[in-house]
């Protein structure tokens, strides 16, 4: 190189190095370089290898038209691999011919051979302080590169290393300061709402957008603790997963970080054996950390990138800022419904209970009212034998809906407070069934029979409560099957549990509507559509009912068609 040349070529150096010095990104600075490396050093190809953040790998970041064309940009190598890697571990430059090259690396250097690369230069880039990377010329001319020509590159590199440094700590700068002010902004959102849905998915869109991280996933774990639900979703890979999308957890890294409640940083997915790659995926990077809530594992965050080593410790920092965060809203917002819940069922009881005073009340007047009226008549006329006892007959069985309806109520504050007592014994069926018969009126539109297998006489249970059920169950046959029928109660050998006693209790009635079958034995539970809801009621004979069987051990339950009928069957133990 001639001296008029080499001083031509400081001058272009030094014009270089001043714009690198003012530029202000690391993306301006490459191109800065693109642009004018051609002028500062012969050859057909440049690029620069860049440490990533742990040191390990260097990324290429091509330099030169040529090297666009071998998709090299954006590759990652291990710092123990190719000539650039050996640079970097040895802070030393090298000017070689690539077929004599001791490091040669085919899916680098290889790639340049297949260009026709014959030479190269490598200088490390580095301050004082820090390792940054290496950075490559090569020429299609063997042997094409000079003694001045390393000491351009190597000057060169020093600038690329100074203003890297200084855009880098500029970035991480500026990185912390928008930080700490999109916290805040995503903090206030969290707490404007008290609805879940609405807080996570404006979390998870105001982390996406504000931090520009590729995508943002929030997951739920569901009641039974088994899944994840993905509950709030921001990004690039919105299109392709469902909302409620579930995963198990324990699977894949999102899974890993709800069952240890602790962070994953996976800068590198295809190193993490965890990691579980979905066919829209183009991940390299993922971080995913828990959100708890009293000290329980509720949900998780989850950030994923397309480029490696997209994040670092301050992102781990302000994302368990903001999961601790999204916590505390869940929390919230849980107890929030929950109190919403209490408090609605809290004003539906209320109405049940005004409800079933009214119709108490009601249910006490009516047949006391018949009673009076029956009583008068006797005592004003002279009456014939058959109307006195036709009299006497409504007055007994109005006493006895009446006894009915005071013993239901009774045992209803005694369930509640937990005091209904029970005397068992060995009781005789046939004497409950025709106890409860005798104190139900049976009309005339309706029949009445009554079986006991042999082997069914007697049971174990408390006769009164027993009897209770019985004549519950039977005055309810006559109620819902207003147009008459049979009412058949058969008292038979429990097919599977051959202690059991099994009572059926069928009528041709009105039937339930199956969308009520489930719910028939629980509190205030009435059928209140067609036929059926006109008939007044409390909803509460069959709650008290299951109770009581409840306590005598068995079961009960109805099978139900409707227009046809209904049988009521529960189980009890045998008694001998
Ligand atoms: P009530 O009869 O006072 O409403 P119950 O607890 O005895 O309360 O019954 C609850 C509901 O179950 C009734 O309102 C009725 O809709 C339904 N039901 C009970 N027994 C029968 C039956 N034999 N046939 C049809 N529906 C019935």
């Amino acid at each position: 190189m001639e001296a008029h040349e080499f001083s031509s070529r400081v001058n272009i150096l030094s014009e270089l190095s001043l714009k690198v010095d003012a530029s202000r990104s690391r993306e301006e600075i490459i191109r800065i370089l693109k642009d004018n490396l051609k002028r500062l050093i012969e050859g057909e190809c440049a690029f620069a290898g860049l440490l990533s953040h742990n040191k390990t790998h260097y990324v290429i970041s091509t330099l030169s038209p040529l090297m666009d064309a071998i998709e090299l940009e954006h590759k990652h190598f291990s710092v123990d691999v190719g000539m650039p890697g050996w640079s970097i571990q040895n802070n030393a430059g090298i000017m070689v011919d690539i077929d004599s090259a001791p490091a040669f690396h085919p899916s680098l250097e290889g790639k340049l051979k297949d260009l026709g690369i014959r030479s190269l230069i490598i200088v490390p880039i580095h301050t004082h302080e820090d390792m940054i990377g290496a950075l490559v010329f090569g020429s299609s001319k063997p042997g094409a590169f000079i003694d001045p020509d390393i000491w351009l590159a190597q000057l060169l590199s020093l600038q690329m290393a100074i203003a890297l440094r200084h855009t880098s700590l500029m970035e991480r700068a500026q990185k912390r300061v928008a930080q700490i002010s999109l916290v805040n902004q995503v903090a206030r959102k969290l707490t404007s709402t008290l609805n879940i849905d609405e807080l996570l998915s404006s979390a998870a869109e105001a982390i996406q957008k504000n931090f520009q991280y590729f995508d943002v996933t929030i997951f739920l774990q569901s009641v039974e603790e088994q899944d994840l639900v993905l509950s709030a979703h921001s990004g690039n890979y919105i299109d392709f997963l469902p909302h409620g999308y579930r995963q198990r957890v324990g699977e894949g890294i999102i899974g890993w970080v709800a069952e240890h409640g602790q962070y994953v940083l996976a800068n590198d997915v295809s190193l993490d054996s965890r990691f579980l790659s979905h066919q829209y995926h183009n991940t390299n990077s993922e971080l995913a950390l828990p959100i708890i809530s009293d000290n329980q594992v509720v949900g998780v965050l989850n950030v994923e990138d397309t480029k490696l080593y997209a994040f670092d410790d301050t992102d781990v920092l302000v994302l368990e800022t903001l999961c601790d965060q999204i916590g505390s809203a869940v929390r919230n917002a849980r107890l929030f419904d929950e109190i919403k819940h209490t408090n609605e069922r809290l004003v539906e009881l209320d109405r049940l209970k005004t409800d079933f005073v009214g119709i108490v009340s009601h249910d006490f007047r009516t047949p006391l009212s018949t009673i009076m009226l029956a009583a008068k008549s006797l005592l004003r006329k002279e009456v014939s034998a058959d109307r006195l006892k036709e009299y006497l007959s409504i007055i007994v069985d109005q006493a006895g809906r009446l006894s009915l309806l005071a013993e239901d109520t009774l045992s209803i504050a005694k369930i509640e407070s937990g005091q209904l007592n029970y005397q068992f014994t060995i009781v005789n069926v046939e004497t409950i069934i025709q106890e409860a018969v005798s104190m139900v009126k049976i009309s005339a539109r309706h029949t009445f029979t009554s079986s006991i297998e042999v082997s069914c006489s007697y049971v174990r249970g408390d006769q009164n409560k027993l009897r209770q059920v019985l004549q519950n169950l039977i005055s309810n046959a006559v109620k819902y099957s207003p147009a008459g029928g049979d009412i058949t109660v058969v008292v038979s050998q429990h097919e599977q549990q051959s202690d059991e006693v099994l009572f059926s209790v069928s009528d041709r009635g009105l039937g339930v509507p199956p969308e009520y079958l489930g719910r028939l034995f629980q509190k205030y539970a009435r059928v209140d559509t067609g036929e059926a809801g006109k008939i007044k009621g409390t909803g509460l004979g069959l709650w008290i009912c299951r109770e009581i069987i409840k306590a005598h051990g068995g079961r009960i339950w109805v099978e139900s068609v409707v227009g046809k009928g209904s049988t009521f069957r529960f189980s009890v133990k045998r008694g001998t």
